[in-house]
């Protein structure tokens, strides 16, 4: 059944429904969802100023539900400060009104689409059956004639058929986007600087890279990195793209500078040369349906030579509040080891994805000169989510926990600012 053939209650409930659907994993730190649920609302804002209300209606109503009650739940929620539970009650204050303004508009879009998809459906039919009643007649004739040809029988008078153009309906067309009258905000400009929230002094445009452009020239090759297909788990039922299909709304595409690999790789260079992991995360802002990373942020952190591990993530958030950016995955080195996600990787990338379906996972193998873009399969989520168990242990991979992230994209014109925060 087509979505719009649905009553427009269902269809709504059918949002609702899809939203309530978040799990929440237990295993990661309440604070880290409460981050989560101000991207959320982050999110919600945009597609709510793009008048795209069954977006912006689903992730509200995630929100809610998030902070009203999955995550009253968790083990350490009492834990929280203060100050991250009054953000989420500033925002639920501010999201209240505007999830009823868009229940209404949501029912009348509905009604209407709904209303046009069954007169269509009710001219069609009588089409049908206007053509099969001439098509009866045709063949009445017919024999009618056969039986002159032998006796000399008149034809009763037929009634009168209607013309042949009569029939063909026009098909209605369906606008793409109902625009009411509700825009709180304008929309914003399409320009990549409005994208990116950058101005030509943010960016930095001295940054120049030749050493390491040079030295990982086949971690991008033109605008879409290799990546080592021999080392990708093995191919199993599912494939990335029925694994992208799982959501209803559908996987957005999420887009990501040229230069940021190398940029990356020359950062993490001095720990690389000591056999040192490096992290860092990708942050940027969702506009017109897409994700733009506009931002590498470095965070403190200490590694070894198979593990990474972030410290004061507030001063992250910090960044990420004061320039309004989404947390879109993250992106490590493996100095000497092969382009995979180990055991702690799928861990990460769980929690990552967990709180963002598009967040990507990137690894950049230095030594085998690879560059690998992954995303966790819907069974690697479901497994992943629920294991207990930390540092190294065994993940199997048939079928896969992870995939290529096909919804990754290069863009060599896409501006990158840099944050490191290490001292
Ligand atoms: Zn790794
Ligand atoms: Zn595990």
């Amino acid at each position: 059944m087509c979505i719009v053939e649905m009553d427009p209650k269902s269809r709504l409930e059918k949002l609702t429904k899809q939203a309530e659907e978040i799990s929440i994993d237990l295993s990661i730190p309440s604070k880290r969802y409460v981050r989560s649920c101000i991207e959320i609302a982050r999110m919600g804002d945009t597609y709510y100023s793009e008048l795209n209300y069954e977006h912006a209606y689903v992730l509200y109503m995630k929100f809610l539900v998030l902070t009203l009650e999955k995550l009253r739940n968790h083990p350490d929620f009492r834990f929280l400060p203060h100050g991250d539970l009054q953000k989420c009650k500033d925002l639920a204050k501010d999201i209240f009104p505007k999830v009823e303004k868009l229940k209404e508009l949501l029912n009348k879009q509905f009604e209407e689409e709904y209303l046009r998809w069954y007169e269509n459906e009710d001219k069609k039919l009588e089409a049908e059956r206007e053509m099969k009643r001439q098509e009866e007649e045709k063949i009445r004739r017919r024999e009618q004639e056969k039986r002159d040809a032998k006796g000399n029988v008149k034809l009763p008078p037929t009634p009168p058929t209607l013309p042949y153009n009569s029939l063909i309906i026009e098909p209605v067309k369906i606008p793409d986007n109902i625009i009411y009258d509700e825009p709180e905000k304008g929309l914003p400009s399409e320009s990549m600087q409005a994208m990116t929230g950058l101005s030509e002094s943010d960016r930095d445009l001295n940054w120049s890279n030749d050493k390491g452009e040079e030295k990982v020239k086949k971690l991008v090759a033109g605008a879409r990195p290799d990546v080592n297909r021999a080392l990708k788990p093995s191919t199993g039922p599912l494939t990335a793209e029925q694994n992208e299909n799982s959501n209803t709304l559908g996987l957005k595409s999420l887009w990501i500078p040229n230069s940021l690999i190398n940029r990356f790789i020359d950062i993490a260079e001095k720990n690389t040369l000591r056999n040192i992991e490096t992290c860092g995360v990708l942050a940027g802002k969702l506009g017109f349906g897409k994700f733009v990373c506009s931002h590498l942020i470095i965070p403190e952190q200490t590694g070894t030579s198979d593990s990474c591990v972030t410290l004061k993530e507030e001063n992250i958030f910090e960044v990420q509040d004061k320039n309004q950016l989404l947390t879109l995955g993250w992106i490590h080195t493996h100095p000497t080891q092969s382009c995979f996600l180990s055991s702690v990787d799928l861990h990460t990338q769980c929690s990552y994805q967990l709180l963002m379906p598009e967040a990507v996972a990137l690894v950049c193998a230095i030594k085998c000169d690879e560059l690998g873009c992954f995303r966790l399969t819907d069974l690697g989520i479901q497994e992943v989510a629920k294991c207990q168990l930390s540092g190294f242990h065994y993940h199997s991979n048939n079928p896969p926990t992870y995939l290529e992230a096909t919804n990754v994209k290069f863009d060599p014109d896409i501006p990158l600012f840099v944050i490191d925060l290490r001292k």
